[in-house]
């Protein structure tokens, strides 16, 4: 599919992120109005919920642009979601009829706040790239163990916490917590020292369920993908995941990008995930392609100065695609909700520079990276900010997510030091 042109001019060059062929869905302010629904298209965002008010939009179901988060249209279904999709083009397409109603709409990018783009239902994390699971293996557990023996059959996944998502932009606060050295018997209760980002994708689900899914249902259920930031600290992790996995070290916070890029302006990317060492199980097993071709990056910038690139790979590197951890998800019968969302694990290629965090750039901390500033990092440190890139590649366009932006600000003063807010009982 080649370009899709718009009456937007800053719409159609082969690097815009967000060309027609895109449409990404978001929610932004200006000032101190309240937040809208917008959709992304050049250097603006169409005022979504105005075109709806003026009937520029419209839908069988009643109006669903009159809230500030895409739930709605999610549960609207998938019928809507493509009606949706055709009514944006043929409002911003090179040879609609409606420039002149459409145009005031549009709200310069520059110019606004954006926000959470939907209402995050529950949040679960999965463990599904190959490469990054080797790697923590090896460092975890010896290069023999690496790979747990569940592994190879199944999307390896926990329960996190929806209320730690946040948008692009957010700042995140270092978090306290309890580290346990080698050297030492007792834990303390400390700053993370290995704070650390994990590049991923979610995956949004639409519509809901209420029993097992197969993949295919699975695959219909996905309304769409944002870049994902899985933050976590490396050395409450390490202490404190066995024997049921990741709590605290996961639940500072995980930033998301505020463009949700629906699986439709995704469907042209589409490839099968990579040959199986063993087969899956039938429930599991693939029934098309269900990964997507999006090249993926993270910049590191220290405070105040230029960033790096610290990694480059793919979504394609994956083992398991959304489709297959959303089925895997289901089959004891657990209900899953429009606004759940799906973190992929973290997606590293199989080279040095394809890795998907710094516990695997610095191997564990013994081969620090060196910046382009000439500094170094094994983990990150306070007022670093990191940004998360994905594009997917067409002809003549690019399909982009926009930005996945955290900044790491310095752990606060440890809460139980101060007598004042010692917590008090029977009282
Ligand atoms: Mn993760």
């Amino acid at each position: 599919m080649p370009l899709l042109e718009s009456w937007l001019a800053a719409a159609n060059t082969a690097d815009c992120p967000f060309p027609l062929n895109n449409l990404p869905l978001g929610v932004f302010s200006v000032g101190d109005d309240d937040p809208r629904c917008g959709v992304a298209i050049g250097d603006c965002i169409l005022d979504a919920r105005a075109a709806e008010e003026m009937g520029l939009l419209s839908f069988e179901t009643g109006p669903l642009l009159d809230v500030p988060f895409w739930n709605e249209v999610m549960e609207a279904g998938p019928a809507v979601w493509a009606d949706l999709r055709d009514q944006l083009t043929g409002l911003l397409a090179k040879e609609s009829t409606q420039r002149a109603a459409v145009e005031p709409l549009l709200v310069p990018m520059k110019a606004v706040t954006m926000h959470l783009p939907f209402l995050v239902a529950e949040y679960t994390d999965f463990y599904a790239g190959r490469h990054h699971a080797t790697n923590v293996g090896t460092m975890f557990r010896g290069a023999e163990n690496a790979l747990p023996p569940n592994w190879l059959h199944m999307p390896i996944g926990y329960n996190g916490r929806a209320s730690s998502v946040v948008v692009s932009g957010t700042g995140i606060r270092r978090p306290w917590g309890q580290l346990k050295s080698a050297s030492h018997d007792a834990p303390a209760f400390l700053p993370s020292r290995r704070f650390d980002l994990e590049l991923e994708l979610g995956a949004i689900v639409g519509t809901g369920s209420d029993g097992p899914v197969t993949v295919d249902e699975a695959d219909a259920m996905i309304f769409g993908y944002v870049l994902l930031n899985d933050w976590s600290a490396r050395d409450i992790q390490a202490w404190e995941y066995q024997p049921l996995g990741p709590f605290q070290a996961k639940a500072t916070a995980t930033s998301i990008s505020p463009w949700i890029v629906t699986k439709l302006a995704l469907e042209p990317f589409r490839v099968a995930t990579p040959p199986r060492d063993k087969p899956l199980l039938p429930h599991l097993t693939d029934t098309g392609p269900m990964l997507y071709d999006i090249d993926l990056s993270v910049s590191l910038a220290p405070a105040g100065k230029p960033a790096t690139t610290i990694t480059r790979t793919n979504y394609r590197e994956m083992y398991y695609s959304a489709a297959q951890q959303l089925a895997h998800h289901t089959t004891s019968g657990c209900p899953m909700n429009a606004g759940d969302l799906l973190g992929s694990g973290t997606i590293s290629g199989p080279d040095k520079d394809s890795r998907g965090s710094l516990l695997e750039l610095s191997w564990g901390g013994k081969e620090p990276l060196t910046l382009q500033t000439g500094e170094t990092r094994t983990f990150l440190e306070d007022g670093d900010t990191l940004n998360l890139h994905g594009h997917a590649r067409g002809d003549g366009y690019v399909i982009g997510f926009g930005d996945c932006v955290g900044t790491i600000l310095p752990a606060l003063e440890n809460p139980y030091a101060r007598p004042q807010s010692r917590p008090t009982f029977g009282e």
